[in-house]
């Protein structure tokens, strides 16, 4: 993965990990950081196939709305990412020029689709168990 979403790991750090008391050993402190780069991919994954779903979404403009949302994502991130959900059916891809240059537009398949609403119904269930 990009260099990108480690330093915006290690913004998440200063406020969740370095809070913690300081006789947690570091290595549990990296663990930890770990773990939350996994979860934020799978959100930022989350976030690619419900806006794909919605509309036909391209690199940069996902970037900026990961943004919007404080993922601080570059390309080297995010297009791996992309590529994956493709390989995994779950997004398609075409290509179209704009202003002469070649755009790759993404849109949610109907197996993400479906895979999205699972998603969300275990979303719903995990908010009702872990945020009340
Ligand atoms: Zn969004």
């Amino acid at each position: 993965m990009g260099c990108d979403l480690q330093i915006n790991m290690l913004d998440v750090m200063k406020y969740h990990a370095l809070s913690f008391p300081y006789v947690i050993a570091r290595r549990y402190r990296r663990k930890i950081l770990v773990m939350i780069r996994e979860f934020f991919l799978g959100f930022i994954k989350i976030h690619i196939l419900h806006h794909a779903a919605r509309e036909p979404v391209y690199g940069l403009w996902l970037i900026e709305e990961l943004g919007r949302h404080g993922y601080r994502l570059s390309p080297g991130t995010l297009y791996p990412v992309l590529h994956r959900l493709e390989e995994e059916k779950l997004l398609r891809s075409h290509s179209e020029n704009v202003g002469g240059k070649i755009r790759k537009y993404y849109r949610t398949t109907a197996k993400g689709t479906k895979a999205l609403s699972q998603i969300k119904d275990k979303i719903t269930e995990l908010i009702e168990e872990v945020m009340v």
